[in-house]
């Protein structure tokens, strides 16, 4: 892997001149007011409230594209189209179906990537059409993330519209695998192919309201099986029961202590097997989701499932003298890399000064999100909503309202100067 001088910096921490030299000016957030009077970037952020009408006919048109999960093709080719149709560079898309286009700047660096992601939670046929009722939008993905594209969109015309230059370069990219099982795929390959080694700063635009999320909560998902050979429940008593271990290991983990502060947590979500009352299974599963925002955390929980569940396998045979009768495979099918941004990190304090130089309440947040992937490799990177409101996240009745979300825009706009000098 290519070290770019960012990682560099982020390893070193002391010392290292380029990163300070770049971010010295992003920390001074009291150059930001004057940045937002300055004539071409007060022009763009005047082109975002005027245009916010056609970034939301944007975001209706983008929801009713189906994109569900492992499946965001037909939403990909749309903003590829539209990337195009904006005027950004380069327009492609990459091995896993990110696509990226190009805002040139004056120089190489700092390099900023604005992504929004394209899919959804909601199966394939879910129905996509978006209804309108005064100031409020019905449709599954509306917000989440509809609003992040379309606001995207909205900042590469508002631009150009100001002709504002800016010093590094932008990448868009509306990337695919945010949700679920989704596991930040468009990041990895984002962070590990595509762009590798060259993005100074990045920021996640994802669904509505402002807030700003600087703390990347980290998860690992796994489904675990436990199998043996089963028989009749009458017949074969005696045998070692999967079910049982099954039993036994969930009994382990609801005991688990974990800290309050840095937030960790746990679940079983789901369970399952077995064939008929009146047999002993051969397979018990359960899902568990573990979590937390500090990475230390999330690995001593994470040894502490996969204690417990050894554990259970061991008790069960021993309970019935056998060995090795019950067994457990354990799959990772979730892994998020938890990462935190101090509040007093630039990107941080500099999206606060944005806001706060609309007039905006801008809150801190924590979540887990595609910026996880970045902060765990030292990227400074946030996620923002897109301005306006929404409800009902995840679910069909989802919502999203158009007050005042032109705020959400031109947000984004002055964020994107400022990032990017
Ligand atoms: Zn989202």
């Amino acid at each position: 892997m290519v070290i770019s001088r960012n990682h560099a910096c982020a390893v070193l921490l002391a010392g290292c001149l380029w990163i300070s030299a770049v971010d010295a000016w992003a920390q001074d957030s009291s150059a930001v007011p004057a940045l937002a009077r300055d004539a071409n970037v007060a022009a763009a952020i005047q082109a975002a409230k005027a245009d916010e009408h056609n970034t939301i006919e944007q975001q209706i048109r983008i929801c009713e594209v189906p994109a569900p999960p492992f499946n965001e093709t037909a939403r990909g080719a749309l903003l590829k189209e539209l990337f195009t149709a904006v005027g950004l560079r380069n327009v492609r898309t990459d091995r896993v179906g990110n696509v990226l286009g190009e805002r040139p700047g004056l120089a190489v660096h700092p390099h900023l990537v604005i992504a929004a992601h394209l899919d959804t939670v909601f199966p394939e046929g879910t129905p996509v059409a978006v209804t309108r009722r005064g100031t409020v939008l019905s449709g599954p993905g509306i917000g989440d993330n509809c609003r992040g594209l379309a606001v995207i969109l909205a900042v590469v015309r508002a631009l150009d519209k100001g002709g504002v230059k800016t010093t590094g370069p932008i990448t868009f990219v509306a990337n695919v695998g945010e949700e679920g099982l989704g596991d930040l795929r468009g990041m990895k390959e984002l962070f590990g192919e595509t762009l590798e080694g060259t993005v100074d700063r990045f920021v996640s635009i994802d669904n509505a309201g402002l807030g700003i999320s600087t703390i990347g909560v980290g998860s690992k998902r796994y489904r675990v099986t436990f199998n043996g050979p089963g028989g009749h429940s009458f017949g074969q008593f005696g045998l070692p029961n999967p079910a049982n271990a099954l039993g036994r290991a969930i009994a382990k983990i609801s005991e688990f202590q974990v800290p309050r502060e840095p937030r960790t947590t746990f679940n079983v979500g789901r369970v399952g097997g077995g064939t008929s009352v009146n047999a002993i299974p051969a397979d018990a599963w359960m899902e568990v989701d573990l979590r937390s925002s500090d990475p230390a955390q999330l690995a001593i929980l994470d040894r502490k499932l996969q204690q417990a569940i050894d554990a259970a396998v061991l008790e069960e045979n021993a309970r019935w003298s056998r060995r090795n009768v019950v067994t457990a495979t354990k799959t990772l099918v979730g892994d998020r890399p938890a990462g935190v941004l101090s509040s007093s990190a630039p990107i941080v304090t500099t999206a606060q000064a944005v806001a706060h130089a609309l007039g905006l309440e801008a809150p801190l947040a924590e979540s887990s999100s595609d910026s996880n992937l970045p902060l765990s490799l030292n990227i400074p990177a946030i996620t923002i909503g897109g301005g306006g409101g929404s409800s009902d996240s995840h679910a069909v009745s989802e919502t999203f309202t158009t007050v005042d979300s032109w705020e959400g825009t031109a947000n984004a706009v002055l964020l994107a100067v400022a990032l990017s000098r």
